[in-house]
């Protein structure tokens, strides 16, 4: 049996420098909140505000580090809160986005990078090999006790920098009565 631990992500933005230094200033940089279980990745104390017309989210926590691309992490349900249909896609895969406007202290930008992530699991090189997976295979898990869920199309992640981890948004989370911190058992 091969197990993985569960990790509910939350709504978060991921800036490029351009991007950062346009809501919060020329020279700015972000300050940690607390690091999160990716090697090299962590939540910054900065917050942003998400806008579509007359609707907005606040309190969009910026995961660092940089990236060379902006993009938006939302649940269904957020996509709702805004009244945005926001496409299904994988990290990094922005090509689909759903255009929103982004609020910081120093001023804003509207720009096509909301997604909702697929779920995932991430993957080093070494727990490819050992649990025979490659980049991009889809798999299943089976998460949660009195509400337990299977999920399906679970996209392997494979980098060398990886932390064995499957990635769940809050709605997928909450459907199988899931706080993060579970174990799940792959079903390949
Ligand atoms: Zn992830």
């Amino acid at each position: 049996m091969i197990t993985i631990p569960i990790e509910v992500s939350a709504r978060h933005i991921h800036l490029s420098r351009p991007d950062f230094e346009l809501l919060f200033g020329i020279g700015y940089h972000l300050a940690l909140f607390k690091n999160i279980s990716q090697t090299g990745q962590y939540a910054a104390m900065e917050k942003v505000i998400l806008e579509n017309g007359d609707k907005k989210i606040e309190n969009i926590r910026i995961v660092g580090p940089e990236r060379r691309e902006t993009q938006i992490e939302l649940s269904l349900t957020e996509a709702r809160q805004l009244g945005l249909t926001i496409p299904l896609a994988v990290s990094g895969d922005i090509a689909q986005a759903a255009k929103l406007t982004i609020i910081g202290p120093q001023g804003q930008i509207s720009k096509n990078c909301a997604i909702i992530a697929q779920r995932h699991i991430h993957a080093s090189l070494k727990d490819a090999e050992k649990y025979h997976l490659h980049d991009g295979q889809i798999v299943s898990v089976e998460c949660g006790t009195q509400r337990a869920v299977i999920f399906r199309q679970v996209v392997v992640r494979v980098r060398a920098d990886f932390v064995w981890n499957l990635h769940l948004d809050t709605d997928e989370a909450n459907a199988a009565g899931l706080q993060g911190g579970e174990t799940g058992i792959l079903i390949i």
